[in-house]
């Protein structure tokens, strides 16, 4: 490890093309330092997860002029196609098989638009030794990290990010997901999925949370000097694959005083679907599994198969 001042370059990556024949390019910003590992970090897979993007360009601001031990890779708006609709999923017209960014990994260059994309990128997560991929949760979401339960690497630059929550995946050594995070684990890439709060809005505290994780991950690795500052109090959950789900389309009104961080017990009643037309009580919500609520639909229109609460347990 030999600290040097850092030294800045952005590009423009070609990942595709449109049918139009435009191009979607990424920018990809590179922070090379002294000897040392390589982190790769990304954010706005999903395009109205806005607290990645605003993260990284403060961390670029505390980057330009820091001492590194190794290269930071950053790509602010991994993807365009959904950031520019404002929409979380990419619109069908582009990909009409696989709409969300953050199932297609590690990509294939000749299959569809979003896997070529994807595989256009991915010289970039395989290079490095670690890597972060920042998403923006609902505010009905607590804030937590995110990570393979058998990777001890990935845990330790989870536990070094600082949120309180620490989620794990539930074990499974062939998950073909098309995540970025299992297909990163199955390259041997260290790889965490951060879920600041609040999507559709910048919100200062979810950025702040952002910048800090980052940088927190980059001193666990030697990338900057001095140590990760700790959350003061961590819980860690393992994910309940059982979501709750909704099983009627209906009118969604959940529980007044139940809120994200709360203790549920399984079985207990979460909620109500209701027919806004006929009346009719056409489902009671109930948790799948007891534990820490860490995700709640709030009072919306919901169509059945859709989730509905994420209990996990706590370990
Ligand atoms: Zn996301």
């Amino acid at each position: 490890m030999e600290y040097e001042p850092a030294t800045h370059t952005a590009t423009d990556r070609t990942l595709g093309r449109l049918p139009s024949g435009a191009s979607v390019t990424v920018t990809v910003h590179r922070y090379d330092g002294g000897t040392g590992p390589t982190v790769y970090v990304q954010a706005a897979q999903h395009g109205i997860e806005l607290n990645g993007p605003a993260a990284l360009r403060r961390l670029h601001d505390r980057l330009v002029d820091a001492e590194l031990a190794g290269t930071v890779v950053v790509v602010p708006v991994v993807n365009s196609l959904a950031f520019d609709h404002r929409s979380y999923m990419t619109p069908a017209e582009y990909d009409v098989m696989n709409p969300n960014f953050n199932r297609v990994w590690p990509g294939d260059d000749e299959g569809s638009l979003q896997e070529r994309l994807a595989a256009a990128l991915w010289d970039l997560v395989t290079g490095a030794d670690a890597a972060v991929d920042l998403h923006t949760g609902t505010a009905d979401m607590l804030e937590h990290v995110r990570f393979r339960t058998d990777d001890s690497t990935a845990r330790r630059l989870g536990e070094a990010f600082g949120t309180e929550y620490l989620l794990t995946d539930a074990p499974d050594g062939d998950d073909d997901s098309g995540t970025f995070r299992a297909a990163a684990a199955r390259a041997g890439i260290p790889a965490i999925t951060a879920e600041l709060a609040n999507s559709r809005r910048v919100a200062h505290s979810a950025v702040e949370t952002g910048v800090e994780g980052v940088r927190n991950v980059l001193r666990e690795v030697g990338v900057l000097d001095g140590r990760p500052t700790p959350a003061p109090d961590r819980t860690r959950l393992r994910d309940d694959p059982d979501a709750t789900v909704a099983t009627a389309s209906g009118l969604f009104e959940p529980r007044p005083d139940v809120a994200v961080g709360d203790r549920v017990a399984a079985g207990e009643e979460l909620g109500a679907v209701y027919c806004p037309s006929s009346f009719e009580r056409r489902q009671t919500v109930t948790a799948t599994d007891g534990g820490v609520a860490y995700s709640l639909t709030r009072e919306s229109v919901v169509v059945a198969g859709e989730r509905l609460a994420s209990v996990a347990r706590p370990v």
